[in-house]
């Protein structure tokens, strides 16, 4: 039997919903996390009633460039991916290297809004085809998707109200988001916590934080604690000079599955990459498909970790998973603060990779607030179940949305400042892309 086609869904609506979730006063090389991060929740509805939706880094210019993109999308066919993601190129141009700025978070605008709009109209394909992201991806590899602990250097401080402060009532890793994290001992304690209660089997630090060799002592603390099964991974965010990646990654060699953007640069990175015998992964060196054919040719790094919202969505990120299988990179995923929409696209993702050999990345266990019906991701084992239900498989809680959103008018924040929060715990500090 012959079927006919169709055409639409269509984009009826667009909502876009900046929230402030709760954040501990985590440390990175460009300062301190705010008491609240930014996201924006991206909502699609169709001409018949069905609702798409998306979770990205939340920054007042990039809500003010999906305002500006609504007049181009009402109306798109949800299926018609490639020609949305041509209007928006037409109209916002494509990235340069300098809009992503020297943070460790990317601030181009294309990749986000287009991830934005392509989660959502994947969200709606999934509902109306009956099927989960990952069926769209190609199909699921593994059932489950593994995560990483991810360790921060922290004051003392549970975040959002409370600030520095602590809700004595807090139990579990409730109890030990809120506790200091600055020595080794704190950082293997904090560890111990986080994989209590997640399970987590393989172990990040976030460095960049201290001199080089405070951290090299955290890590060894943290070998001698969960012994050699237990992959360990440092990303000092690129802050390290030349010398001082060679050295400390010498150091470090024995007991790290990868060292992360140890050094700034390619260039740097691909010389660090010749004096070690450890792999070398970025998320801030090669950070986009224009970055391929330079770190090819120099050898730049063996690990990429995509981000669909930092690469220009979900079918992007399976392209740079191809290029990847091609050039002998391996692939794993970065992650910033984040919620169950992000995290219900990073596991359909995760899962549809050809190939996963590292723990991806997530903040996930750093927030405390959900903005999904059912409630925070459970993890088993380190692991989260891959969605079953069509679509991203997680419904967008209104009255989560709404006091989020609330909380985003009343903290007023606009932007991701690490440097300015700071300051106002070391008047005068200042981000420095290289400092040790
Ligand atoms: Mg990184």
């Amino acid at each position: 039997m012959l079927m006919s086609l169709k055409t639409g869904p269509r984009i009826k609506e667009i909502h876009i919903t900046p929230i402030a979730i709760v954040d501990p006063p985590l440390l990175n090389a460009a300062g301190l996390h705010a008491p609240y991060a930014l996201r924006t929740i991206v909502e699609l509805v169709t001409d018949d009633g069905i609702s798409g939706i998306s979770e990205i880094p939340g920054t007042s210019a990039i809500d003010a460039a999906l305002h500006d993109s609504i007049a181009l999308l009402i109306g798109k066919d949800v299926f018609q991916l490639n020609e949305i993601r041509q209007v928006l190129i037409n109209r916002f141009g494509t990235d340069t290297a300098a809009e992503r700025g020297e943070t460790p978070w990317d601030q181009r605008k294309l990749v986000h809004i287009f991830s934005a709009i392509e989660v959502a109209c994947m969200d709606i394909i999934g509902k109306v085809t009956g099927r989960p992201i990952v069926d769209l991806l190609g199909g699921k590899m593994r059932d489950r998707v593994p995560f990483a602990a991810y360790l921060f250097y922290k004051y003392g401080g549970a975040g959002g109200e409370l600030g520095f402060g602590t809700d004595p009532a807090a139990t579990g890793w409730a109890a030990a988001r809120q506790a200091s994290g600055l020595t080794p001992v704190e950082m293997v304690t904090q560890a111990k916590a986080m994989c209590t209660e997640f399970g987590f089997q393989s172990i990040k630090l976030k460095g960049g934080v201290f001199e080089p060799q405070q951290e090299v002592d955290a890590m060894f603390a943290l070998h001698e604690a969960f012994g050699p099964d237990i992959p360990l991974r440092l990303d000092p965010n690129a802050i390290w000079k030349l010398e001082t990646g060679i050295k400390y990654g010498r150091q470090l060699e024995p007991i790290l599955e990868y060292l992360e953007d140890p050094v700034r640069g390619q260039e740097n990175m691909a010389k660090v990459r010749q004096a070690l015998t450890i792999p070398l992964a970025t998320n801030m060196c090669t950070t986009s498909f224009g970055d391929i054919p330079n770190s090819i040719r120099l050898g730049a790094e063996d690990i990429i970790l995509s981000d669909h919202h930092f690469w220009g969505g979900l079918r992007a990120s399976m392209t740079l998973a191809g290029i990847c299988e091609t050039f002998g990179r391996g692939l794993s995923m970065h992650s910033n603060s984040h919620l169950g929409i992000s995290l219900a696209a990073m596991v359909h993702l995760g899962a549809a990779l050809p190939h996963l050999t590292y723990a991806l990345d997530t903040h996930y266990p750093w927030q405390s607030d959900e903005i999904i019906t059912a409630g925070r991701f459970t993890f088993e084992e380190g692991a989260v179940a891959v969605p079953t239900e069509p679509g991203l498989g997680v419904e967008l809680d209104r009255i989560a949305l709404a006091r989020l959103h609330q909380n985003y008018l009343s903290c007023g924040l606009t932007k991701r400042d690490d440097q300015v929060e700071m300051q106002k715990v070391q008047p005068g500090w200042t981000f420095q892309s290289v400092r040790w």
